[in-house]
């Protein structure tokens, strides 16, 4: 076994099929809100997409809070699809929409089968910029809530990675863990790798779409698939 006892995960993009979760989720949003005006359903998620990745990137900066993220991601998708706003739906609409990400979950090739081998020799926690009641949903859709001994949820800590902040937390709650032993995995180079790197931890990009690292963030480690991470522990 590795030097490695304490195993960080990131959930969405790294455990976490988000991408096709949120795809059908829309798709149920826009049948259920907007089938009836002829639009078409593909342009609008792609607005949606553009506005969600915006609201957390600003989440993530400080700039925005969950509860108007919720909200913004749906407004500015009216706005740019060049739609009136339904400034008394959005709520709603919101709840729904996040509801149909519950039902839709699902996770990411090989990585429940790895969650499951990993359990019994490592403490697996997960670190995650999410809404709380949205992310604990979703792990026990997937009946993952076993494998982990603690959820590191932003919107509960109060700080999303990568700050030092939200770091510095999880690394008060692992007591008796040293900094060697601990190995963060995720998708993100800004959020995960980021801050690992900047809190003193080792850091592992999953990487499924081989996507070229542009940035000055360099990961410890980089895979493309869940079967090539027993390689990093042996
Ligand atoms: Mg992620």
């Amino acid at each position: 076994m590795s030097a490695f006892r304490y195993l960080l995960f990131d959930l969405d993009e790294t455990l976490l099929n988000f991408g096709e979760a949120s795809r059908n989720a829309f798709q149920l949003f826009f049948e259920q809100y907007l089938s009836h005006q002829g639009l078409n359903p593909q342009t609008l998620y792609a607005h949606y997409h553009d506005a969600n990745m915006m609201v957390w990137e600003m989440f993530e900066q400080g700039q925005m809070s969950i509860d108007e993220l919720k909200v913004k991601r749906f407004e500015w998708m009216y706005l740019h699809a060049g739609l009136s706003i339904p400034y008394d739906q959005l709520d709603e609409q919101s709840h729904y929409y996040l509801d149909a990400l519950i039902q839709s979950s699902q996770m990411i090739r090989g990585a429940k089968e790895i969650i499951e081998s990993l359990a019994a020799d490592y403490h697996l926690n997960v670190i995650t910029n999410g809404i709380y009641f949205v992310q604990h949903a979703r792990l026990d859709k997937l009946k993952l809530k076993p494998y982990f001994q603690n959820l590191f949820i932003s919107e509960e800590i109060g700080h999303s990675k990568p700050s030092p902040q939200f770091f510095d937390h999880v690394l008060k709650t692992l007591v008796g863990a040293q900094t060697n032993e601990i190995l963060v995995i995720g998708d993100s180079l800004k959020a995960d790798i980021k801050g690992a790197l900047q809190s003193g931890l080792k850091a592992c990009w999953f990487n499924p779409g081989g996507i070229t690292n542009e940035t000055d963030i360099t990961p410890h480690f980089e895979i493309k698939t869940w079967e090539e991470f027993h390689k990093i522990l042996q």
